[in-house]
């Protein structure tokens, strides 16, 4: 195989209540990426289309986490890559994650995927630490596994695959201001008390159990925060409005998409799902904010051909 291209999808970490170790894919947001073998060892960004960002390799997540698989392959080529965005970079879903997937999962296709998928989350996961200094893999294990993944542990890495409800739908609203990873970090509480953790951790067992039993009321219930959307929700214009006008609209739940500033919901059914952007949308729309909505599935498969 000389050449692939690939849809590489958006995701939504943390999920609500499960912050650092839960992520999503979604079906029809995402980028794409061409990716070709070359005589010349190394990676080499050709192209990027959609977005300003660096082409140089080492300033690039996909080149950074197309050359830490490299590092750790026999292969005597190397690989030229055209990146098209669609995701805005900072929108709190995957940006960078898309693109550090999409690099190592292609390549690891074409060099006859000597690679787990387990070992493609550790290289995509030097590209995260690149884009946020962080080397998480909340973004990267749901776009390269596809569905909603946990990541029971970091140390040793070890993600788990959950599986997805047929009738789930996100929605996805990205007001366009700009809110920093690390200052969305740098506010967070990093002590919690055991009253909050036990409603935490109440809340993501019924979330997982929720998707196991395809209990969307469970699902729903499951669906809250207590230890990172009240104070990070302070950043984002009429957080809360926007969640109120989503669960009105029908919405099972609601949420900050990652680290923000957009925001998610979670609907039974395309249809819902599409009232809940209107309602999220007529919110911003009696503002001066610029905003995009996305409606969509989720991605079973996470970064594939196309
Ligand atoms: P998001 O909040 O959408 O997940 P991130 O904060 O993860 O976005 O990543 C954005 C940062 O990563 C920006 O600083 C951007 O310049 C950098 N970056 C480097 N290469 C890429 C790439 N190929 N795609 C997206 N962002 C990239």
């Amino acid at each position: 195989m000389e050449e692939l291209k690939v849809f590489c999808p958006a995701t939504v970490a943390n999920v609500s209540c499960g912050f650092d170790v839960l992520g999503m894919a979604l079906a029809t947001v995402g980028d794409e990426m061409i990716v070709r073998k070359t005589a010349t060892e190394g990676i080499k960004i050709t192209e990027i289309t959609g977005q300003e960002l660096p082409l140089e390799t080492e300033k690039n997540v996909a080149g950074v986490a197309g050359l830490a698989l490299l590092g750790k392959s026999k292969a005597s080529c190397g690989f030229e890559i055209a990146i098209h965005k669609k995701i805005k970079p900072g929108s709190g879903i995957g940006s960078s994650a898309a693109s550090s997937a999409g690099a190592v999962w292609a390549i690891n296709q074409m060099l006859g995927q000597p690679f787990t998928p387990l070992e493609l989350v550790h290289f995509a996961m030097q590209g995260e630490k690149l884009a946020s200094n962080v080397a998480h893999a909340d973004n990267v294990a749901p776009a390269l596994f596809g569905g909603f993944t946990l990541i029971r542990s970091y140390t040793p890495l070890d993600v788990v695959q959950l599986p997805v409800p047929q009738e789930l739908y996100a929605t996805v609203i990205h007001p366009q201001i700009e809110i920093k990873t690390s200052d969305s970090r740098k506010i967070l509480k990093t002590g919690i008390t055991l009253e909050t953790g036990i409603k935490q951790w109440g809340n993501l067992g019924g979330l997982i159990a929720g998707l196991f039993k395809e209990d969307y009321e469970l699902i729903g219930r499951s669906l809250e925060d207590h230890v990172v959307e009240p104070v990070r929700s302070l950043l984002i214009p009429m957080f809360d409005t926007i969640k109120k006008a989503a669960m009105t609209a029908g919405a099972l739940g609601v949420g900050i998409s990652g680290s923000g500033p957009s925001i998610f919901a979670l609907s039974k059914g395309e249809a819902i799902a599409n009232n809940v952007a209107e309602a999220m949308a007529g919110v911003y729309q009696n503002t001066d904010l610029d905003f995009e909505v996305h409606v969509s599935g989720i991605c079973s498969t996470g970064v594939k051909p196309i």
